[in-house]
């Protein structure tokens, strides 16, 4: 009942409850010492308990499964500091599952020890065997023997082992997929000094922008540049999540593909470098995989986030110096890639105080907002979130502004987009990663030094587009072409062709 209440889904919840009934039947008659007995009722009902708490705040928070992809890969992937972030962030609703588990706890084990006479009802030997056998068919079909945490928590921990294992192999991948750049035919169409500047925002909704007309002023200097850029309306991210989201934005892997599968296809950093760029990452984000994956393969690597300790905030700023030598580099043709932390929870953490400018300031947009029912905390959280977009937008109009003044011929275009969104009390009370729209919707803007008419602007900024593509976007930007390219997904090619988009993780 718990389970179904805790949104589980009647089925699973069903799952559960059968399982753990004939297991603790079972526990029950077993021919067991007293005590030896009593430890193991007690073990079955507290993993249940535990069991319990984890499904109902991984389904609460992320509508999603202990097994899902993207569980797999945050545990793998995740820094202390992360993880305390993460804690800090959701400490409410974390409070409210311990206690329900905590609460499942008490009245398991109490009602074991509340119990009498359980041995003048012995059973015979035939009803044991019959106990065992339910107990064994249960766990014949797979998603039953999911429900029993003792088999789901192993083959958990299988896949976490399985995805260390997988960083660890990481290195042999970016080598198989290198090889597969020749046989691509790579070829550069432009003229000899070309520049190209990939900026990475993190966990942006475009709706709390002002740019694309939220209520609060939180991109004012990117507003000031609006008549300079393309400022697309409608981009929805590849994944909600960033190792899936960076994955499919630098390479063929795209919304199609298995949530968890690497892909094996050479990245546009890689055929960059066959097109003689000279390449560059430069970032802020502590991920292990994706500073070992991709990171890797520029030739030049800054990366200024080492972790650190809880409570060190590594704020963008701090890329400055990494982008102005990354600028000054006098290669002919350049790809700069910068992955900045934006707007990860917890957002508090990714400004300093000289931004906190929306706490509790009750404007229309809180008024709207305990209008739609949202609770004290979850205003709150938008405040600090506005607070982080505002220094967000600090930190990505001064990479342009540097990037503008950069004298020279050629090409110079600096294309920006956020890995995914982010729901703080967009649709509901809640604040954090989501699979549902506000996890998607992300702004997107280019610069480019080529001169480009009004029209032609407008017409650029209402494609509509999903970043699962985006490598083709990249790629007609650096002017390279590939055997078996599909540059009618270049958003800002002349070919362009609408594709089909869609939302969810899957896994
Ligand atoms: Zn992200």
């Amino acid at each position: 009942a718990l389970g179904w209440l805790f949104d589980l889904g009647l089925r699973d919840a069903s799952k559960m409850a059968l399982v753990f009934l004939s297991g603790a039947w079972l526990l029950m008659f077993l021919p067991l010492p007293a005590r030896p007995r009593a430890v193991a009722e007690d073990l079955w009902r507290l993993s249940f308990a535990l069991d319990l708490m984890l499904r109902a705040s991984l389904m609460g928070l992320y509508r999603t499964q202990p097994d899902s992809a993207l569980v797999l890969e945050a545990i793998g992937n995740t820094s202390e500091v992360e993880a305390w972030e993460f804690m800090h962030h959701n400490a409410a609703r974390l409070g409210l599952y311990v206690l329900l588990g905590l609460g499942f706890a008490a009245v398991a084990l109490e009602s074991r020890r509340r119990r009498r006479c359980i041995g003048s009802h012995a059973p015979r030997r035939w009803r044991l065997a019959m106990l065992m056998l339910l107990f064994a068919a249960l766990h014949v079909n797979s998603t039953l023997r999911a429900s029993n945490p003792f088999a789901s928590w192993w083959t958990q921990a299988t896949g976490y082992k399985d995805y260390q294992a997988h960083i660890g192999l990481l290195a042999a991948i970016r080598e198989a997929s290198a090889k597969r750049v020749e046989p691509l035919d790579v070829r550069y169409d432009g003229p000899a000094r070309n520049t190209l500047a990939f900026v990475i925002g993190e966990s942006v909704n475009r709706n709390d922008w002002s740019l694309y007309g939220y209520g609060r002023t939180t991109s004012p200097l990117l507003q000031r540049r609006a008549g300079e850029l393309v400022v697309f309306r409608d981009v929805l991210a590849a994944y909600p999540a960033t190792v899936g989201a960076v994955q499919m934005m630098l390479t063929c892997k795209d919304r199609h593909s298995l949530p968890g599968a690497e892909p094996l296809c050479p990245s546009v950093t890689m055929l960059a470098k066959a097109a003689g760029y000279k390449t560059f990452w430069i970032s802020n984000q502590h991920d292990r995989y994706i500073n070992k994956r991709f990171a890797q393969e520029a030739d030049v690597r800054q990366l200024v986030n080492t972790g650190g300790r809880r409570g060190d905030r590594s704020l963008d700023e701090r890329l400055g110096p990494a982008w102005q030598a990354a600028l000054d580099d006098p290669a002919p043709r350049k790809l700069i890639i910068v992955h900045l932390l934006g707007a990860h929870p917890n957002y508090a953490d990714r400004r300093p105080d000289a931004f906190a400018r929306f706490n509790g300031i009750g404007d229309s947009v809180s008024r709207r907002l305990r209008q739609e029912g949202r609770m004290p905390w979850i205003v709150a959280q938008r405040d600090e979130y506005d607070n982080a977009l505002l220094y967000h937008d600090h930190v990505v109009a001064g990479l342009l502004e540097k990037f503008v003044r950069v004298p020279g011929e050629g090409p110079r275009n600096f294309l920006y987009t956020s890995d995914h969104g982010q729901e703080v009390g967009h649709t509901r009370n809640y604040a954090g990663h989501t699979d549902e729209l506000p996890g998607y919707e992300v702004p997107m803007l280019l610069w480019t030094s080529t001169p480009m008419e009004r029209a032609e602007r407008d017409e650029l900024a209402a494609r509509p587009y999903q970043n699962d593509l985006l490598e083709w976007t990249l790629l007609d930007l650096l002017g390279i072409s590939i055997k078996g390219g599909e540059p009618w997904h270049s958003v800002v090619g002349p070919a362009f062709r609408e594709s089909p988009r869609g939302l969810g993780w899957g896994g």
